[in-house]
């Protein structure tokens, strides 16, 4: 070994010494995510700070009833929530009920919410959503995920975020882009489809924390933890994080 390699390694090995407590748990987080294991008292802080950061979680969608918030968490897909906050107030005052929906004309409808983009089909599913509501549920929203998952353009993840929202109902854990980027960061799964990342954290957390979870995560990635530039330096999880694809 040459001198100069020697003092390399003297200078790696002071410098791994040095290192905090914290980041030296944080690395080992991230090695574990690749084994697939996910620490608890990791899982348990990660809750306890979203708790106290944001202790009434609310769903990002603006609405005032089920009707309301299935429309919009369908327009919702490929769509910010920010966007769609400012599409649904026109679109509420024109059409307040299922029934008006219903009998909307399908142009009408698509320039109210073309700018939250695939704009024909959306419209097309919400007069659809509209037009079965009033046909089969007496102009209610249903509360069975069953019957939610016959309205057009309402997949599993719409009628999670609807029996969530509304009444309080957890089947799973709502996976949008936010749950998912930051859900793999934090080191509570290593993948990236969807579904396999909501059947990872329907293991890792407790049922009644599956609703608060996806409000609160929506949050932080909308205020912190952002998709290109997360703001790592004034995230309240930095400590413990093992960051991973960041
Ligand atoms: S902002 Fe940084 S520290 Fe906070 S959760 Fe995201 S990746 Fe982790």
């Amino acid at each position: 070994m040459s001198a100069a390699s020697g003092k390399k390694r003297a200078t790696t090995k002071k410098k791994a010494a040095r290192k905090p407590a914290a980041k030296k748990k944080a690395a080992k987080r991230k090695r574990a995510v690749r084994r697939k294991r996910v620490d608890p008292e990791w899982r348990d802080t990660v809750l306890a700070r979203l708790a106290d950061w944001l202790p009434h979680a609310e769903c990002a969608l603006d609405h005032s009833n089920p009707f309301e918030l299935t429309a919009a968490t369908i327009l919702s897909a490929q769509c910010t929530d920010e966007r769609v906050n400012m599409v649904t107030p026109a679109l509420f005052a024109r059409y307040p009920t299922p029934e008006e929906l219903a009998s909307s004309e399908q142009e009408d409808v698509e320039e109210i919410v073309r700018s939250t983009g695939f704009f024909r089909n959306k419209a097309k599913n919400l007069r659809g959503m509209a037009q079965r509501v009033v046909d089969a549920y007496d102009g209610q929203i249903p509360r069975e995920m069953d019957d939610l998952l016959t309205l057009p353009g309402v997949a599993r993840k719409t009628a999670n975020v609807v029996r969530g929202v509304c009444w309080g109902l957890a089947d799973g854990v709502v996976v949008d882009t936010h749950v998912k980027r930051i859900s793999r960061r934090l080191g509570f799964t290593n993948k990236t489809d969807p579904v396999q990342v909501e059947r990872d954290l329907v293991a890792l957390l407790p049922q009644e924390a599956w609703i608060d979870y996806s409000h609160r995560i929506i949050h932080l990635g909308r205020r912190i933890c952002d998709a290109r530039k997360p703001l790592c330096d004034e995230c309240f999880l930095a400590d413990g994080c093992p960051r991973v694809d960041v």
